[in-house]
């Protein structure tokens, strides 16, 4: 019997994992794919990583072998959920997709390097989820090493992040002696993630539990336990699912603990895929018409062939293979023909997406990030926002002549998402924004790969940029008084370069009526 539109979105798990560089994302995917079955041996998703060497060689391997193209998204099943895990680039691939994959995601798992805590990148990626609520498990990871007092990173995380934390696991020892989790609130261990089921015990200090330490560390364990039990907030699976409250577990990724703990917790208490606000209406996944909307867009690794992979996620309904959709922005009507499912090391050909999946839809351009599909009615999501770039660049055609055909360039790549692109009120050469440093190279890469187009980038003479909002005389009156500092995005509407956060500070307390924005919903 076919499953039904709850059974199918009850057993969805749509997250990413977000992380500072280093803090061991890679390792933990891995060993998540491994626990779905997804890969054989741990070391795959690591190898691919290890051979993007520098930003050239990136542009290289993504061509040839499709790498981001494949671990955009990872899907896997483990314990009859599906999940659905998306790569979330970090280190020098950081990117707009990076902000913007969050936008497809019901959950995210924070994990954080037990000897360093939040790390900015981990506090930006963070602030991202809390725009839409979104709620985090967290993985204090590397527990096998020297790592800070977990009472000391609770705390940072409850200060740094103004988040509740609830410790569901506790670390059975620390560093060289660390060897598995206790959970608070059940009184059970695990060891290593090797054990499937949890060892029901009498309290911490069972022989399964401070039994397993050293004798000189056992006491401050069982302390350790007690302490956490009286004085940390037991979890609150509502105030998670509003993005009040983060649960904690302990673990090594490298080392094999606390990670059953963690996916565990996801097939547990993980949300399945959430309603979405649509302009006209708020749409349940449940519901029977398909309906999804695209978040990040791939350039096809063969320069020759402008086809696009566009990833889109199912907001509610089932997309099916050959099935029709409407593309709401131009109300035209396309035919999905070969949506591509993302099993882990293969790209397949899926006969049908539910709510929460992700499926990859091939198209020669048709489709821009923010786009709405629809099986005929006319909404809009407004899912995708845009952030202020933080690496602004004027673009300088090396061939005067061809000033027509870049302009054209770069509006298609700022609507595939490639860049941000901001043409100046008054005439002067169009400025690229970025949030990582990597998507100049991928633009200047393309534009002269598809579009022979050489160029290059100088620095504009503004570092910061920002929406504005205010009514509209006022917002007319900063402009005037602005000219040169005006620039009107890839929509049109009007954004403030500044010098410097400094200048950008000056003018906001200028114009108390005029708020300035650092992110844009798309529609
Ligand atoms: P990413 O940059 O967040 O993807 O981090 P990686 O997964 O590549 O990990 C960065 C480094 O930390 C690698 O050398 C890993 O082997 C190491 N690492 C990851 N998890 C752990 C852990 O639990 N314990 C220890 N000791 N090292 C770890």
């Amino acid at each position: 019997m076919a499953e039904t539109n709850e059974q199918a979105v009850a057993r969805r798990r749509t997250f990413a994992i977000i992380a500072h560089p280093d803090a061991g994302k890679t390792t933990l995917t891995e060993k998540l794919l491994l626990f779905g079955g997804a890969i054989q041996l741990a070391g795959e998703v690591k190898a691919k990583k290890n051979r993007v060497q520098s930003r050239s060689d990136w542009m290289k391997i993504e061509r040839e072998r499709g790498i981001s193209v494949v671990t955009s998204v990872m899907t896997f099943e483990y314990k009859d959920c599906v999940f659905n895990l998306l790569d979330t680039p970090g280190h020098e691939d950081f990117a707009d997709d990076t902000y913007r994959t969050l936008s497809a995601v019901d959950s995210a798992v924070m994990v954080i390097d037990a000897a360093k805590g939040i790390e900015p990148r981990t506090l930006k990626l963070f602030e991202v989820c809390r725009l839409r609520d979104i709620p985090i498990v967290t993985f204090i990871n590397k527990m096998d090493r020297e790592s800070r007092d977990p009472f000391e990173i609770l705390d940072e995380v409850e200060e740094k992040l103004a988040l509740d934390t609830a410790p569901v696991n506790w670390p059975i020892g620390r560093s060289k002696t660390f060897c598995g989790t206790y959970e608070l609130a059940s009184n059970t261990v695990r060891g290593s993630d090797d054990e499937v089921a949890r060892t029901p015990v009498n309290g911490p200090q069972a022989d399964a539990a401070a039994g397993k330490l050293p004798e000189n560390e056992r006491e401050a364990f069982i302390e350790e336990v007690d302490l956490a039990r009286e004085a940390c907030r037991p979890f609150d699976r509502q105030a998670f699912r509003e993005g009040h409250m983060t649960p904690v577990y302990f673990g090594s990724a490298l080392k094999n603990f606390g990670v059953r703990d963690l996916i565990d917790a996801l097939v547990d208490y993980g949300p399945a895929p959430r309603a979405q606000d649509a302009d006209i209406r708020r749409v349940e996944a449940t519901e029977d018409g398909m309906t999804a909307f695209v978040f990040k867009i791939q350039a096809n690794m063969d320069p020759n062939h402008r086809d696009r992979i566009a990833f889109a996620r199912v907001c509610s309904g089932t997309l099916s293979r050959g099935m029709k959709a409407k593309l709401v922005r131009t109300g035209k009507s396309i035919t999905l023909s070969a949506p591509q499912f993302f099993f882990a090391s293969q790209r397949q050909l899926a006969d049908e997406a539910r709510a929460g999946d992700v499926v990859g839809i091939p198209n020669h351009g048709t489709l821009r990030i923010g786009d709405t599909l629809t099986e005929g009615e006319d909404l809009l999501f407004h899912g995708v926002p845009n952030f202020a770039p933080e690496i602004l660049r004027r673009v300088r055609l090396m061939d005067a002549m061809k000033g027509k055909k870049l302009t054209e360039a770069l509006q298609q790549m700022a609507e595939e998402g490639v860049v941000q692109l901001f043409n100046p009120e008054d005439g002067s050469p169009a400025i690229i924004g970025v949030v990582g440093a990597l998507q100049i190279d991928v633009l200047k890469e393309r534009l002269k790969q598809e579009y022979q187009l050489p160029v290059d980038f100088e620095p504009a003479r503004f570092s910061v940029c920002r929406w504005m909002e205010a009514d509209k005389a006022e917002l007319q009156r900063f402009m005037d008084a602005h000219r040169a500092d005006i620039a009107r995005d890839l929509d049109g509407d009007p954004v403030f370069m500044a010098q410097n956060g400094f200048s950008l500070n000056y003018e906001a307390e200028r114009w108390k009526a005029v708020t300035f924005k650092a992110i844009k919903d798309y529609q």
